[in-house]
């Protein structure tokens, strides 16, 4: 089996599924590829901050993504020891202090608004395994299996959005560079007990950030930070003291947090690292997202990045398909100045994690 289009997207995280649509919109084909089944994935960036905001409001997503639900935080909180030690509210310019949208909402949104246009094409189930060049070199198309079954898409541009894993930075051999930042994270969700306010908790736990965020449908995502590559070894000791450490920090949750997290086996860890690429164009492949520059989860600037980059390069891309430029030149010109803002924000995210401890000193 072989495919053509003028662009292929691999990965509809929110990245690959947002520059997807806004390239149909513009009338160019798109084919976009994803290994899973369904689209929804559980423990992923859900917090949107005021740059994706703005951009699902000005593309008119916002209302729609509301409808099928989506949580304002209200408060962000400090505790220790189960004592609020500092609260902080949105100021007279903000109604919220981020915003939770479960990623299946955010990604049922973009993709139903895709599949009304014709130049638009999902496969799910479908995993991307190698890029196709051609004899000068240039990527001009990928190898994905469906099925059991290899086929092969050409396409005048091929866009690596699968995340910081990136199968297509691999092939397109684009070197990276990565950054770990000390810790790594464990996830596990619990039902938020009745009159729980929208809000992100946060508690100092052996000098380590555990944090609650509140979440729409009634949930709380507790993210704990422990000391990378120390899971294996944490896994070998008796799970009664880790636990009740968080119940210690947060005594309200005790029942809630004992009928849902009995053991080990109830967190899912996270390999926390940061990354960024040395380029995010070569040779007829563009990166976007956590494939060209993973965020750590400090700040939840993951998603928003995505968000950002999909939204800034489509017009680019347009005219790369309009005008035939097969240099990429409009994106390579746009590349430095997104860089110097990506590169501001994962300093950002290493002050935010050496100086967590300080948040807790000061009452305001
Ligand atoms: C467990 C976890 C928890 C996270 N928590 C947070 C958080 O709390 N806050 C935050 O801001 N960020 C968080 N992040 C990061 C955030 O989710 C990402 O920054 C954001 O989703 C990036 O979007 P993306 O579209 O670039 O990539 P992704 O959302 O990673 O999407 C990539 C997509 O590509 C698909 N894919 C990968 N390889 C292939 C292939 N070979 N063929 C076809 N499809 C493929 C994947 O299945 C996926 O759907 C988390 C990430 C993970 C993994």
């Amino acid at each position: 089996m072989m495919g053509k289009t003028d662009v292929c997207i691999v990965g509809s995280g929110p990245g690959g599924a947002l520059l997807a649509y806004l390239l149909a919109k513009q009338n160019i084909s798109v084919i976009l590829l994803e290994r899973n089944q369904a689209v929804a994935q559980e423990f992923r960036g859900e917090f949107l901050n005021d740059e994706g905001e703005s951009i699902l409001k000005k593309l008119g997503l916002f209302a729609k993504v509301e409808n099928l639900g989506l949580l304002r935080m209200e408060q962000i909180e400090y505790w220790q020891e189960g004592r609020l030690v500092k609260e902080i509210y949105p100021d007279a310019h903000q109604d919220n202090l981020g915003i939770h949208v479960p990623q299946k909402h955010l990604l049922k949104v973009i993709l139903d608004e895709a599949e009304k246009l014709d130049s638009f094409h999902l496969m799910l189930n479908t995993r991307v395994t190698d890029l196709v060049q051609d004899k000068e070199g240039r990527f001009c198309g990928v190898k994905a299996i469906k099925d059991g079954s290899e086929f092969t898409i050409q396409s005048r541009l091929i866009v690596g959005a699968d995340g910081r894993f990136s199968t297509v930075r691999k092939k397109a051999k684009i070197p990276v560079e990565v950054k770990n930042h000390g810790y790594d994270l464990l996830w596990a969700k619990i039902p938020a007990p009745y009159g729980w306010k929208p809000s992100i908790k946060n508690a100092l736990v052996n000098g380590s950030q555990l944090a609650l965020f509140t979440q729409a449908g009634g949930f709380i995502q507790i993210g704990w930070n422990i000391e990378h590559g120390s899971y294996p070894q944490l896994r070998k000791q008796p799970f009664e003291p880790f636990i009740e450490k968080l119940i210690m920090n947060f005594p309200e949750l005790r029942s809630v947090v004992r009928e849902n997290i009995q053991s080990w086996q109830d967190f899912i860890l996270l390999d926390v690292h940061s990354c960024l690429c040395e380029t995010w164009t070569k040779d007829g492949v563009l990166l976007v997202g956590d494939a060209a520059h993973t965020m750590t989860p400090t700040g939840a600037f993951g998603l928003n990045c995505a968000l950002g980059d999909a939204e800034l390069v489509a017009q680019q891309i347009y005219e790369h398909i309009l005008l035939g430029d097969s240099g990429l030149t409009g994106l390579k010109r746009a590349e430095p100045k997104r860089r110097a803002y990506i590169e501001k924000l994962q300093a950002l995210q290493v002050d935010m994690e050496k100086s967590f401890e300080s948040l807790f000193t000061a009452y305001v």
